[in-house]
């Protein structure tokens, strides 16, 4: 809530100074544009206003990054893995603290396979975005801590910010931590309640060199659900990618 008061008491109190002088109507529409700039730069995974973001990978690469939030889960994880390991396809895992260190097996086994580890903040509190920066650069290094003691090896510098919301305080948290946010071209949002082909769907005109592509392999701790449509849509996509020689590759 801080950092977007930061943006909206602002704005609020420029318009208010404003009114006497230009009447009603037109601060009422600087205050629709400045609040629809807000909550664009905070939702979309383009908008790189609150700090830079990669929503899709670098040019000249031939591959589609595929990611994995939310995890590492002890019924999901393994199938994602055999999945990506029978299509020689490598992911990206932005992995939760407090799953990291109940399952330390699974980061093990993501590092020795060859995929990305990144972060995805220590216990995904709904309430993160509205933390403020030293609150936030504290749980993330808990998040990178977890990880590093596990793999052995240096933390990692990737983060997906949970709910994928950014604002100041997540910018500045990345920076400090010199972190590259990572969000993405399309989302299955398979970690709502949708139906696989509805997530492959959204998926699937994405589907083509540079697109980071999200989908959930783990819940947020306390919120069990079902992750079966993960592997719905990979049983789908991993042969689709084959098809057109689309390289699974890491978040670089
Ligand atoms: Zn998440």
């Amino acid at each position: 809530m801080r950092a977007h008061l930061l943006i909206d008491v602002p704005a609020m109190a420029v318009a208010i100074s404003l009114m006497p002088t230009l009447g009603w109507p037109p601060v009422a529409g600087i205050g629709c544009a400045v609040s629809a700039l807000h909550t664009w730069a905070v939702l979309d995974p383009r908008a790189a206003l609150y700090g830079p973001v990669r929503w899709r990978l670098p040019a000249g690469s031939p591959g589609v990054a595929l990611t994995f939030d939310d995890g590492p889960n002890p019924e999901v994880t393994p199938l994602v893995l055999d999945r990506l390991a029978a299509f020689g396809c490598k992911g990206t895992f932005f992995v939760i603290g407090e799953h990291v260190r109940k399952h330390p097996d699974l980061i093990r086994r993501m590092a020795s396979e060859g995929h990305a580890i990144g972060l995805h903040s220590d216990r995904h509190a709904r309430s993160f975005p509205f933390w403020l920066p030293g609150r936030m650069v504290r749980d993330l290094r808990a998040n990178a801590e977890a990880i590093a003691q596990i793999t052995g090896a240096p933390p990692p510098t990737l983060f997906r910010p949970p709910m994928g919301i950014k604002n100041p305080f997540v910018g500045h948290a990345a920076t400090t931590l010199h972190l590259t946010t990572v969000t993405w071209t399309a989302t299955g949002r398979d970690g709502v309640a949708t139906t696989a082909d509805r997530a492959f769907a959204r998926l699937l005109p994405a589907l083509q060199p540079r697109s980071i592509l999200v989908l959930h392999d783990g819940c947020e701790p306390g919120r069990p659900g079902d992750r079966s449509t993960c592997l719905a849509v990979l049983d789908r996509l991993l042969p689709e990618m084959n098809r057109r020689s689309l390289p699974g590759v890491v978040v670089g």
